[in-house]
């Protein structure tokens, strides 16, 4: 009787190490794998602005002094002013924002909550068909015309063909937004706009993804210099650096659709990206570029 008992200990214990070795082993084999952006950044940068001003063209060559990207928000209705119109020309349009994106804001700029919904669909696709005929590409974005929007309004949108849009406000915070239709800014430019950028590029810490997205309008800044040294300091602080990735709100949807469609193998040992643009991710610390179409596996020594 003794004798049997111990053995049904002895045995207990060989099944329970048995377990821990197993689990063991499968602590060791599972790898942290993060999305990075493009380059296996972590932190990215993006400007969004509505209207269409005249003085957008002076905004744009600042941006481009500085190699920051932005979203501009075109009401197609206001584009066939005369010499006297103090928005941007439909002929222009191509050329001036060439290295930024061109991004719906409705065709005539109405508070759109309060519009029958069938016409905020007319505002939209009318809007698309003038800035796609002038920038000569699918139209995917938007911003809430006066940052007005309902629930039905945000559900509609989709199936106009849009994928994100603005609303108004600030976060003063680097999240990525939960819901890309209900997309809130970080800051306007005239709202904590250098402390705020302090905050960013003081940003470190590589588990986390950090956007800062900066809106408003160009014609705020008038003729006004002093509004203008203050823009373009904030651009001379936060252009050029190695570890940010200057972004147009597109490139952003874009990118992180394509990065939450890659397939992971079961061990996560592979991934595969069936979309058309490259993704970055880390693992265990390493970046790997998985191209389009390309079946990526992971090693544990080398990267890239
Ligand atoms: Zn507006």
């Amino acid at each position: 009787m003794i004798y049997q008992k111990n053995q049904y200990k002895d045995q207990k214990k060989t099944v329970l190490k048995g377990e821990t070795t197993a689990m063991e082993r499968k602590e060791k084999t599972l790898s942290t794998i993060f999305t990075c952006f493009p380059e296996g950044r972590h932190k990215v940068l993006t400007m969004s602005y509505d209207d269409g001003r005249t003085y957008d063209r002076r905004l744009v060559a600042l941006f481009d002094q500085y190699g920051i990207k932005g979203t501009f928000h075109l009401n197609g209705g206001t584009l066939f002013g005369g010499a006297e119109s103090d928005r941007v020309r439909f002929e222009e349009i191509r050329e001036l924002y060439q290295r930024h994106e061109v991004s719906c804001h409705t065709y005539t700029h109405p508070t759109i909550s309060r519009c029958p919904l069938s016409q905020v669909v007319q505002q939209v696709i009318e809007d698309r068909k003038v800035l796609e005929a002038a920038c000569g590409y699918p139209v995917r974005g938007m911003s809430y015309p006066n940052g007005s929007y309902s629930k039905d309004i945000m559900q509609m949108l989709p199936a106009c063909g849009i994928e994100y849009s603005r609303v108004v406000g600030n976060t003063d915070d680097f999240g990525l937004p939960e819901n890309y239709l209900e997309w809130k800014a970080t800051c306007h430019h005239g709202h904590n706009l250098m402390e705020n950028a302090e905050r960013f590029l003081g940003l470190h810490k590589t588990q986390y993804l950090y956007m800062m997205y900066v809106w408003g309008h160009s014609y705020e800044f008038g003729d006004d210099e002093k509004e203008w040294a203050r823009i373009e300091a904030f651009c001379k602080l936060i252009g050029g650096h190695e570890d940010i990735w200057y972004a147009t709100n597109i490139e952003i949807v874009d990118y992180m659709n394509a990065a939450g469609n890659l397939k992971f193998s079961a061990a996560g040992d592979m991934a595969y990206n069936p979309g058309a643009i490259p993704v970055w991710i880390s693992v265990d610390g390493t970046v790997w570029k998985i191209e389009s179409g390309e079946t990526k596996r992971f090693c544990r020594q080398a990267g890239l």
